[in-house]
């Protein structure tokens, strides 16, 4: 369940489906950059339905991380309007994006991010303490996505003592144990070997497909582009759809 403090659980299913849509409309965003400026995105304009997986692909540079951040409500665009679940991102404060992101929206990493210093479980552990539960329950929802990920039995291990395929999926776990309505992975398999980059592809669609996710996933990777519904190509801060 969702922590927002309107939402009852019968609320957060039957607004399920379109909790994960967004809506870009003239999206722009520039840097200032040593007194230059950069065009980062230009005029996007996109509808992602609830429920879709996009894969993100295009040149370094050309935009991709800047519009995770802008659908991650990490950042905010210098111009335009973007919308998550028919809510207008630009019309809130941190505080209340920081709820949406606390609550809604998952992400994964191309290295991982985890903290060092702790364990697996307490690395999942970390993304419900927006949610105020009591120890307990954290602990328990925490161990049972561990376990979800394949790795029920690695949670007292840290970062360091796994490989890299299971380091993402404590990432994995930690993103999803709050059950958000999108995940956004920037490179989740960028670091990976080919088998276990198959490994992790499948973990994300299984969880796509299981629990109604909106994801959306940058990679320069053809073969995990290929497994999307659909594949947007970012260029210059101008997107477009691949058929
Ligand atoms: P990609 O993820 O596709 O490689 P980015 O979204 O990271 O591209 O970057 C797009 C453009 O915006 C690049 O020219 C980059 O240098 C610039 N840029 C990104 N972040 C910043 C920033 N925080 N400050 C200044 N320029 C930035
Ligand atoms: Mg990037």
């Amino acid at each position: 369940m969702t922590s927002t403090s309107t939402s009852s659980a019968t609320a957060d299913t039957a607004t399920r489906p379109t909790q994960g849509a967004y809506t870009l409309a003239g999206v722009g965003r520039a840097y200032q950059q040593k007194g230059r400026t950069v065009q980062a995105l230009s005029r996007v304009d996109l509808e992602i339905s609830s429920g879709d997986m996009v894969a993100i692909q295009g040149p370094t540079g050309g935009g991709k991380s800047t519009l995770l951040q802008l659908l991650g409500a990490l950042d905010r665009p210098s111009a335009g309007t973007i919308a998550l679940g028919g809510q207008l991102l630009s019309q809130l404060g941190d505080r209340a994006l920081g709820e949406i992101r606390g609550s809604q929206i998952g992400f994964v990493f191309q290295h991982f991010n985890l903290i060092p210093t702790l364990t697996a479980l307490e690395n999942v552990e970390t993304a419900l303490v927006p949610l105020r539960l009591d120890a307990e329950e954290r602990r328990r929802r925490a161990s049972e996505t561990l376990a979800s990920v394949g790795l029920g039995e690695r949670g007292g291990h840290l970062p360091g003592e796994l490989s890299g395929g299971q380091q993402q999926r404590v990432a994995i776990a930690r993103a999803i144990v709050k059950r958000p309505a999108v995940l956004l992975a920037d490179e989740p398999t960028g670091n990976l070997d080919e088998e276990t980059r198959d490994e992790i592809m499948d973990l994300l669609e299984g969880l796509w497909r299981e629990q109604g996710l909106t994801l959306v996933i940058v990679t320069h990777d053809s073969a995990v582009a290929r497994r999307a519904q659909r594949r947007l190509h970012i260029k210059q801060g101008t997107v477009r759809e691949v058929s």
